[in-house]
């Protein structure tokens, strides 16, 4: 589903990734770890085409979208989720998620569908829809995030860090919640610190070092590896 290769990005002189190739196959949840600043979330900024490669090639369904506009791979199927929650925090929940569905924006019948889709995942959500986006819990607007992101339909969502800050009963639920919007037809590409809880869930995972993968494998590969406990698992 979606294929890259060699994929290298730059700020400036500065090489943050470095010709990383990752495969995701339609209907899996793949995980990148790593440290902070290894450049998980610059692969996530450049599938989006918010930042661009400096060489290589990113293929989603078989077509290029190295040369995509940001809007366009939206429109195509992948949605970003923002790591610190971007949401409109003076906006109500209701129009934080009305805003996810703006490629939708002729389809009144399918924003709806969306939203209760939303709301059937996240109960807390349509009990807080008329609450302003900033009044929320950390844990709640980590839901609004995801939950704007769905509204979009995706059909590869990129999940940034969607654990940080959160309490470990809400992470386990978090957890909980992704794996079930994949069973429901949903890819996922997640970016997490946490590692224990996302190869639980994962189906692989990449490990990134200073902008590199320096390790793949299947989630048991990766869980039972001695590098991947050290570094991540702290066992
Ligand atoms: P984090 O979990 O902290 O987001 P990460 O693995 O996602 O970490 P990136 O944010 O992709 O890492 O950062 C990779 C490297 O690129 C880091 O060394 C970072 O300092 C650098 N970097 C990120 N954004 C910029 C930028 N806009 N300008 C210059 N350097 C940047």
């Amino acid at each position: 589903m979606l294929e890259l290769r060699d994929v290298s990005v730059k700020y400036g002189s500065f090489t943050a990734v470095q010709n990383v190739n990752i495969d995701v196959s339609a209907g899996e949840i793949v995980v990148l770890l790593g440290a902070n600043g290894a450049g998980k979330s610059t692969v996530f900024r450049t599938i989006s085409r918010l930042n661009k490669a400096s060489s290589g090639s990113i293929l989603f369904e078989g077509s290029s979208i190295s040369k995509s506009s940001p809007d366009k791979i939206v429109k195509s199927g992948i949605v970003q989720c923002a790591e610190g929650r971007r949401l409109f925090p003076m906006m109500t929940v209701y129009e934080n998620l009305k805003m996810g569905a703006y490629v939708h924006r002729s389809h009144r019948n399918k924003t709806k569908d969306s939203m209760e889709y939303v709301f059937e995942l996240f109960p807390i959500l349509r009990e807080k829809q008329n609450d302003m986006a900033g009044s929320l819990s950390g844990g709640q607007q980590q839901m609004l995030a995801i939950g704007r992101a769905l509204m979009a339909k995706p059909k590869l969502m990129l999940l940034d860090e969607p654990s940080i800050g959160l309490a470990p009963l809400i992470v386990e639920q978090m957890f909980e919640v992704i794996q079930k919007i994949n069973s429901e037809g949903t890819t996922i590409l997640l970016a997490e610190q946490n590692a224990n809880a996302a190869l639980k869930i994962a189906d692989k995972g990449y490990v990134f070092e200073n902008g590199s993968v320096v390790l793949e494998g299947t989630s048991e590969e990766l869980f039972s590896n001695d590098e991947v406990r050290k570094a991540y698992i702290g066992a």
